[in-house]
């Protein structure tokens, strides 16, 4: 007798889209033995991006912000690897995986695309080869590691000459990213300084370029001209209405001509989405897929895309927000579709936003109310804090948050490469046992 077909359900991406349809999913139709539910991502974890800046500015421990995915899902299968290619038509996906990168094919039912974006450098000259991205664990923890080594290299007097180049740290775009990153690297240097007996506040410089006249443009002028101020008193340069266009090992230039001497530019400027929906036959829109009001692929039934519904002309901010209650409905959803009962439309309205802006200040609105100061950034942390998943996790962000009021911000490099050791070519002349205690004695 041959196996009863289970219908397969599979999710690509285990970002905040991925994830949460697969965790609504766990209470649905993962529980049902004719079902058989599988994410695929490339990380085994889940980055809780809103904190990242945090990891990088040295404020939370390395892995206090992600998750194991097999920690949260119990009953949906986890598949650790790369998506390589989708064939709609065949209803596979093809994924890579293990130290040799073999290759499997995933035939679904239901297939769900949450494979978010990745960074777009826009061409520019020397950006993909030299800039620092702020996107994922590995970026952040290269970033503090970078900050790290340019105070290390600046410090001794045979560095004097470089000192301008070294301690100019340029940040690209004032959205959330920007901002959060650039206020907590502010923070992070300028308290690591008294570790550094030769370099002095006055060293260093601190550049935000934004191409708009006011900063955090999604909270609205008052608010972004409240954090440009504040950002400003703490010591950094924040220029407007200017790009970043080029940048060598030397220098940062931008539009109106400027020339910064610096060896660090963070770009966090541009996204784009995931080029593997380039190749799909479905009707796109800037690279994103389109779907219908119940987040399905309207020529494809039953491929799911967490994507603003274009088809009614309503575009979603690209927040967690809206990534995870878009995976909720679609997650609904595909449970009505797999059990013969009516979709539901997708309609969300922004709750709240919220950006930390360095020393326990913060922007936020919420509900249309403006918040700003102190307030704002407890808001901030209690809302993050109540959204980061497991306890555990909540456990140890507040208590390195607690931690952080009596000891000052970590300085060790995170460094991942072998101890030295000897190999076989190199072992030193063995001498006899004999000969060695003869030439003790002599
Ligand atoms: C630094 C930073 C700070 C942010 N702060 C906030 C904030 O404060 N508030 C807020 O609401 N939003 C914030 N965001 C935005 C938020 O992170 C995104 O809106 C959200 O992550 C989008 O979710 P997603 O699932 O679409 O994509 P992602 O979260 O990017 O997830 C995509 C997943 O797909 C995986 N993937 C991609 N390609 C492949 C492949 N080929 N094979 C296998 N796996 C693959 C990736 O590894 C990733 O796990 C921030 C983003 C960043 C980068």
């Amino acid at each position: 007798m041959g196996e009863e077909h289970r219908t397969g359900v599979v999710i690509l991406g285990g970002g905040f889209g991925g994830l949460y349809v697969a965790m609504e999913l766990e209470k649905t139709l993962a529980r049902d033995p004719g079902v058989e539910v599988t994410l695929v991502n490339r990380e085994n974890f889940f980055l809780f991006t809103p904190m990242l800046h945090e990891v990088a500015a040295s404020d939370l421990d390395l892995t206090n912000i992600v998750n194991p995915v097999r920690k949260l899902l119990r009953r949906v299968n986890f598949f650790a690897g790369d998506v390589e290619r989708i064939d709609l038509a065949e209803k596979t996906v093809q994924v890579s995986h293990g130290f040799d990168h073999h290759h499997h094919v995933l035939p679904y039912d239901h297939l769900v695309i949450a494979l978010g974006s990745i960074t777009n450098f826009y061409g520019l000259p020397g950006l993909a080869e030299r800039a620092l991205t702020m996107k994922s664990l590995g970026d952040a923890i290269h970033l503090r590691n970078c900050l790290i080594a340019h105070l290390e290299e600046a410090n001794p007097d045979c560095s004097a000459a470089l000192r301008d180049p070294l301690l100019t740290f340029v940040v690209a775009g004032g959205g959330f990213a920007g901002v959060e990153t650039m206020a907590g690297l502010n923070d992070f240097v300028r308290h690591a300084l008294r570790f550094y007996p030769n370099l002095k506040n006055s060293d260093l410089r601190m550049v935000l370029v934004h191409p708009e006249p006011v900063i955090l443009p999604e909270l609205g002028e008052k608010l972004g001209s409240y954090a440009q101020k504040k950002l400003g008193e703490r010591g950094v340069d924040v220029r407007v209405n200017v790009k970043v266009t080029a940048v060598s090992d030397e220098s940062v230039t931008l539009s109106d001509g400027t020339r910064l001497a610096s060896r660090m530019l963070i770009w966090t400027a541009g996204t784009s989405p995931n080029p593997l929906l380039a190749s799909l036959p479905c009707k796109k829109e800037r690279g994103r897929v389109c779907v219908d009001a119940t987040l399905e692929v309207p020529e494809w039934p039953n491929v799911w895309a967490l994507v603003p519904d274009s088809s009614t002309g309503k575009y979603f901010p690209p927040t967690a927000q809206h990534a995870l209650r878009e995976a909720r409905v679609l997650a609904r959803n595909i449970t009505a579709a797999v059990r013969g009962k009516p979709k539901k439309k997708f309609s969300f309205a922004t709750i709240g936003q919220l950006a930390a802006i360095g020393r326990r200040s913060g922007v936020a609105n919420i509900l249309g109310v403006n918040f700003s100061g102190f307030i704002a950034w407890w808001l901030w942390r209690s809302i993050y804090l109540s959204k980061l998943p497991r306890f555990e996790k909540k456990l140890r962000v507040a208590l390195d948050w607690t931690l952080d009021l009596v000891f000052s911000k970590d300085l060790v490099q995170f460094q991942t490469f072998r101890a030295p050791g000897i190999s076989e070519q190199e072992q030193p002349e063995r001498v006899p046992v004999n000969a060695a205690r003869d030439g003790q004695t002599k």
